[in-house]
Parts: C-alpha cells; structure tokens; sequence
C-alpha cells in the first residue's frame, strides 16, 4: 500500500476551537483520519506531503522514527502525533481490525471521561477577555463566576452522568492590583475556597473534582490554595504553577508540601521532557495532551514512565471527536489510566461529527470495535461549519 495524497479540512471556525481534520489517501482507497493544527503553516503541510506520499502507511514506526533529519513525525512534535493517528486509523481498516488491538489489546471496554467545565460559566477566550476587561471596569466580580453559577453547573453536569468533573478557579475578579498581579490576595483566596467548597457540598463526597490553576499564581500563593483544599479530597489540583518555564525544583516544592494531588504535564510533547518532573517527585499525576503531547507511540511511552513511577496518567484533550475517539482507543490499553478529559461540552459540533452520534453516554466512551478508529464522519454535519464555498477537503 502506499500513500497517495493528504488532505486537510479548512479550519471549522472560532466556536470550534479551528479544528483541522486530516485525511491520509493511499493508492487501494483506504483512508485514514486524523487531525491537524490551524496554526501549522502551509510549509509544514506541503512538507508533510513530501515526506509521505509514495511511503508505505504500514510501517508506523519507520515514518514515525524517520532518522533522517526533520523526515520523523516525531520531528514535528504534537503535529506529527495528529498525523500518526490517521496511519494507525489506516492500518487498522487495511488489517480489519480496532486500534485498540494493535496496540496490543484493551484493558477495558470503556473510557472514563471528565468533563471540563472552565469556570461558572462555559467560556471562549474572547469572553474570558471581555469579562476581564468588564471586571476591571465595573470593579466588580461577574455573575457567571459567583459560587452560584460553579454549583448550578457542577449539578448539571453530575445529573448527566459525568462521575469526574474540572474547573478553573483563576478567573476575572475585582480583587488584583492590575493586569500583572501574580499573587492572590485575601479576599481572592477566600473566594476561591468557598467556591470549591460550596461545589464539593453540591456534588457530594463520590464525584471526582479537580482544579486547574494554568500556573496563574505565584508558589506561595498557590501552595496556600493547595493546602486549603485538602479538606475537599480533589482528584488533582493542575498547573499550581509554570515549572515548565525551567524549575521543576519550585513544582517539588510544592508537591511535597501538600496532601493535594499535584497533576501537571499538558504542554510538552514526548516522554523525555517529562523525566526530570517524574524522577524528582515534582508531582503526583501527569496530564499529557493528546495529541500536544503525543499520539499512540509517545503517550503510551509517557504511561509507562509515569507506571515507573506508581503515577495515573489522566490525558488533557481539546480537539476534536476524531482525536478523542483515538485517546480512548489509546488509553483502553493503558493500565494506569484514570479519566480522559471532554473539553467541548459546550460545543455542539464535537457531538455531531460522527455518524455515531454523541460518543459519551453517562460519562464514559465505549471504545469503538471497528476497524482503525472505528468511526465515521458525519460529512453533512460537519460541512455546515466550513467557510463560505469551501469544499471539506482541500
Ligand atoms: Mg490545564
């Protein structure tokens, strides 16, 4: 079999996050799905299709670990990971058989999934900065972010059927010096307790809750936040701050200071750059993005490493239902899995782009049997979303 032609969707629009989806062709009409970045470039696409076309889809490993220079998918970091997903799709379709089974057989039937459910309110980066820019101004704190607005959806979600659930916590509020303050203050410490507090009370003692900081704050202040959620028993608090801009020591610092399970990870591609935070004991569980982080080859490899070390593994995702469908083929095969994240309960295309309908029924994804990926796209849902006279594949 060869490989024929790549082709990519235009960009599904802001509400959609841009996604990108990937098609490998090959010369015995099998096609594979995948998913690329809005933001890679067009150089990138065109190498991409240099590297490929007329190879052997089959031979995963040879494209994947390519020794000459920038050939490997590895090479292109997360952007390469999307690609390789469509040669496993590929390779499952020409042998008949499920992703899950070359990847050596599943460890469980379905995927547990948590929703992310951003702060009191669903939110675009274009809200989250006008609600900023309105706090600032009226000196006030949003309705969407009083304890209310976490509660209301904390039980919405809960009665859906999710058993794990995520918020944000660093939020608009009236209560920073300006727009650098990195330090919490009293009255923003309070407010962020309460709110979780107020949320563990809603969902009561059995639904999983985590926190996301995005290394918003500075170690003291973070580190207080920490030890004052003990109480709660979250399932992770992530990012308390950015260790990833160079000190894995002042994460440590943090870790071994408080009972909260510190869970960090999403940023970097591969399992080397993830060693030194593992080894020292900077944290308690790895969060890699799939496929930021990487496809099947880089984030089974990260499992084990964090395995090595007696630490879950619980994958940051935000892209679209192809790849989302390849994370739980993916973590079906990874024994110290623990929740897989859904990033888009409030984009309604992520439901609508398979012909299966909504993946997630009661907060799990039943991991596909069919061949490769095991799903199809719903070409007519999705062609609603393409610009203006643009075809879905160019
Ligand atoms: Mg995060």
């Amino acid at each position: 079999m060869k490989i024929t032609d790549i082709r990519i969707t235009p960009p599904l629009g802001r509400q959609n996050r841009n996604w990108v989806l990937l098609r490998i062709d090959t010369d015995e009409g099998l096609s594979g799905l995948g998913e690329w970045s809005a933001g890679a470039s067009a150089g990138q696409f065109e190498g991409l299709k240099r590297r490929l076309i007329g190879q052997d889809p089959l031979n995963i490993n040879r494209l994947f670990y390519d020794s000459q220079p920038d050939r490997g998918l590895w090479s292109m970091g997360g952007l390469g990971a999307g690609v390789e997903i469509a040669l496993w799709d590929l390779m499952g379709k020409k042998l008949g058989v499920p992703m899950w089974q070359l990847l050596g057989g599943k460890l469980r039937d379905k995927i547990r999934i948590y929703c992310d459910c951003h702060a009191g309110a669903f939110w675009t980066a274009e809200d989250y900065a006008r609600r900023w820019h309105k706090v600032r101004e009226t000196g006030r704190l949003d309705p969407v972010y009083e304890p209310s607005a976490y509660v209301e959806a904390a039980k919405r979600v809960a009665a859906e059927g999710f058993t794990a659930i995520k918020f944000d916590v660093d939020v608009a509020n009236p209560w920073k010096m300006d727009a650098y303050d990195r330090s919490v203050s009293r009255r923003e410490h309070e407010h962020i307790i309460t709110v979780l507090e107020k949320v563990r009370e809603a969902i009561g003692p059995y639904v999983d809750l985590s926190v996301d900081l995005h290394g918003s704050f500075n170690l003291a202040d973070a580190l207080r936040i920490c030890k004052d959620v003990e109480h709660l028993d979250l399932l992770w608090l992530e990012d308390p701050i950015r260790w990833e801009w160079g000190n894995v020591e002042a994460m440590r610092k943090i870790c071994m200071q408080t009972e909260t399970p510190i869970c960090t990870g999403e940023i970097f591609y591969g399992a080397k750059l993830h060693r030194d935070l593992v080894e020292s004991g900077a944290c308690d569980m790895l969060e890699p993005d799939i496929p930021r982080s990487g496809g099947p080859i880089e984030i089974r490899r990260i499992a084990e490493l964090a395995e090595m070390h007696y630490m879950s593994i619980a994958p940051h995702n935000m892209t679209s239902t192809i790849t989302a469908i390849a994370a739980a083929h993916i973590c079906s095969t990874i024994p110290n899995f623990l929740a897989l994240e859904y990033h888009s309960h409030n984009i309604p295309l992520w439901s609508e782009m398979l012909t299966m309908g909504h993946p997630i029924q009661d907060g799990y994804i039943a991991v596909p049997d069919g061949p490769g990926l095991g799903v199809e796209l719903d070409e007519e849902a999705i062609a609603k979303h393409l610009p203006e006279g643009q075809p879905l594949w160019r």
